[in-house]
């Protein structure tokens, strides 16, 4: 899903109003510390840009400590910590291990959409695969639309009017007949999970139960922004049972669906079809397998056309959806998909979508809006999907699935397998892209990589959002996507909103989701990238992590062994500062001076760290004939207290020292980062270049 960014001018630079508390020097430590400054060259690292404090900077409120209070300390909150030891399952290293399975769940769905009484009414049958080493004596599924029941427990969390809210609205499901191999079974409903219970154990290794539901359920207006309709327009998703996700960290997955929280789901096959109102046309994940039964010869000449073409090609022009719009056809239609390896399907139906097709690679892109209601904009829409899976794909790994589609509705943004909602936007191109961007970065995560959503929003929208940082970037030169990423962060922490990245989406504060849920881990990965480990081994680390986890289902320790082991670093202290705490980034320079040893000049700088948080540190000093040199210290430096003497070799007579000469590190306080008259810092620009 998409949120767009706070723009609420919040100080970002601000003091800290906290005097020092520890004062140590190490001494002993200069004659070693000297050396590594001589050999150490500085990594240079692209120019960034930070904005220019604004604002009152007196309100700032430092953030406790990590784990100063039971608040910050993730072993004392409702959050579970799930970096378990390495297993047979998952591996030391961050890959899944020799004996690591998933349970596989393939769908046939057959399903009607009523559009004179809203009501949808379907069939599935799930066929469950039991590759785990355990008997199954049960089994869990979400039938999340009992979101709208009265009384669900999403519906009392989030207000009713809220974006995530059930707006009033009364429905969930029905359920007229639900059969496990055919016998059936009584199904005990928890909220928006469903337990059905087995006659026979589900043996393990490869065991199958069939499972088959009819269901009924009405499609709400406003789907808690995930579905809905407007008018004739639908936008239909968690709208069939589906397979809770059993795995060998948690067993059953059985958070409920509350509204914040996303997905997490079982790979496998899909075959479906939706029965519509004769006139309508369908856009959905999959490939559609009947084109002779519901489309024109002259449709599929174009569509053809456009699967081996760069250039967009209207399907169905602007003139034939009006006209599509005012003959209305008697009967119904029925669209048949199918989708494979994918964790979910969604689609969308309306009478009157222009849909525009284009392709890149043998991908076929495409996108599907009504006009006037959906903006100019969307004439754009297929290439700026083609230029998005076209980036990812080149960046990252190879979008797998055949088409990727894009539809325009009432839904703000919100991602499946292959099929995207998307707002109406406006005229301008730019209303709509930022999110087409997003909602098909999601592609990879969580789609490829199946990352429990409901769980760390961090692993996909945080990941995702790190991702579109880059395209952002290739899209519109000039511009960097750090400023607003730690504005809203900056927000967040200001607000006294934050929480640790570690939180489960749904216990995040609403008003904080963007910055926990999607800015801050972006900007920390970025920060990991450019100034700790370096982009070169980041980005080979981040592409063996998704190539490892494509398909499959990791966890945050997953994660962060695989970037250790990838890119050869402990960083332990990182994930501590940035994913378990919400304490930030504040380092200065206490005092400058020289003397002189066997006639060569040295400078101590005196560094002070002044919250939890250690990290590497890198200096530029000025010297009295102009020149500048920069230094780095490694995160090392912190590991025996706040304070350390950086002692350098100087080349002349010092007038200036800057911390961080590449500003798109995230200290929050500039005030202490500059001694005497400070050398110039390098200037703003992209953060995801090489
Ligand atoms: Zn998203």
């Amino acid at each position: 899903m998409a949120l767009t960014l706070l723009n609420a001018a919040a100080p970002i630079k601000t003091p800290l109003q906290q005097p020092p508390t520890e004062v140590k020097s190490y001494a002993l430590v200069f004659i070693a510390l000297t050396a590594c400054a001589r050999q150490q060259r500085p990594v240079m690292l692209p120019p960034v840009q930070m904005e220019a404090p604004t604002g009152d900077t007196s309100t700032y409120k430092r953030p406790n400590a990590v784990f100063n209070t039971q608040r910050d300390d993730p072993f004392a909150t409702m959050n579970r910590i799930d970096w378990p030891g390495p297993s047979r399952y998952r591996s030391a290293s961050g890959v899944p291990g020799p004996d690591y399975w998933q349970q596989r769940a393939d769908y046939t769905i057959e399903a009607s959409l009523d559009t004179g009484t809203t009501e949808l009414r379907g069939a599935v049958q799930i066929r469950y695969t039991n590759n785990s080493p355990d008997t199954l004596r049960y089994v869990w599924l979400q039938v999340d639309q009992n979101l709208y029941r009265t009384g669900s427990k999403g519906s009392a969390l989030f207000p009713a009017d809220s974006r995530w809210g059930v707006r009033g609205f009364e429905g969930g499901y029905t359920f007229s007949e639900v059969r496990v191999n055919g016998v059936s079974v009584q199904p005990r409903i928890n909220d928006t999970m469903m337990r059905l219970d087995l006659s026979t154990p589900l043996p393990p290794h490869g065991g199958k139960a069939t499972i088959s539901v009819r269901y009924a359920f009405k499609v709400p207006e406003h789907g808690s922004d995930r579905m809905g309709r407007d008018s004739a327009l639908y936008e239909i998703a968690q709208w069939y049972p589906r397979m809770a996700v059993y795995d060998d960290v948690r067993g059953w997955n059985t958070d409920p669906y509350l509204g914040q929280g996303e997905f997490y789901l079982e790979y496998g096959d899909y075959d479906y079809s939706v029965t519509v109102p004769a006139g309508y046309v369908v856009a959905g994940s999959g490939v559609l397998q009947n084109p002779d039964e519901v489309l024109s010869s002259e449709q599929r000449r174009r569509l053809a056309t456009a699967s081996h073409s760069t250039e967009v090609v209207p399907i169905i022009t602007q003139a034939e959806a009006a006209v599509a719009k005012t003959q209305l056809k008697a009967g119904t239609k029925t669209w048949h998909f199918r989708a494979q390896n994918v964790h979910d399907v969604a689609w969308a139906g309306a009478p009157d979508f222009r849909w525009d097709a284009t392709s890149w690679n043998g991908i076929l892109t495409q996108a599907y809006y009504e006009f006037p209601r959906a903006g100019k904009a969307w004439e754009q829409a297929a290439e700026q999907t083609q230029w998005t899976v076209r980036q990812y794909s080149q960046l990252f790994f190879p979008y797998p699935w055949p088409q990727a589609t894009s539809v325009a509705g009432p839904v703000g943004g919100m991602e499946y397998p292959m099929f995207v909602m998307v707002g109406y936007g406006t005229d301008d191109p730019a209303s709509i892209f930022g999110t087409i961007n997003h909602e098909h970065g999601h592609e990879w995560f969580p789609m490829i990589v199946g990352s429990n959503e409901r769980r760390y929003a961090w692993m996909d929208e945080g990941f995702n959002t790190y991702l579109n940082a880059f395209a952002t970037e290739a899209r519109y030169s000039g511009q960097s996507a750090y400023p607003g990423y730690l504005r809203n962060w900056a927000d967040a922490v200001t607000r006294g909103t934050q929480s640790p990245l570690m939180t489960a989406p749904d216990d995040i504060d609403p008003s904080a989701l963007g910055a926990i849920g999607y800015r801050k881990p972006a900007l920390v990965l970025l920060t990991l990238r450019n100034h700790v480990v370096g982009s070169d081994l980041f980005d080979t680390g981040f592409r063996d992590y998704i190539r490892s986890w494509a398909f499959k289902h990791p966890t945050p320790g997953d994660f962060f062994r695989s970037i250790e082991n990838s890119t050869g670093e402990d960083l332990s202290w990182f994930w501590r500062s940035f994913f378990y705490g919400i304490d930030v980034l504040d380092i200065g320079i206490d005092s400058v001076s020289t003397h002189t040893t066997d006639g060569q000049p040295f400078a101590t700088i005196a560094l002070h760290r002044f919250t939890s948080i250690p990290f590497p540190v890198r200096l530029r000093v000025a010297y009295a004939d102009g020149t500048t040199q920069d230094f780095s210290f490694p995160v090392n430096i912190w590991a025996r207290g706040t304070r350390f003497d950086a002692m350098i070799p100087a080349r002349g007579k010092i007038t200036g020292v800057r911390l961080w000469p590449h500003p798109s590190v995230p200290d929050w306080n500039p005030s202490n980062d500059t001694w005497g008259t400070p050398p110039t810092a390098n200037p703003p620009g992209p953060v995801t270049r090489k």
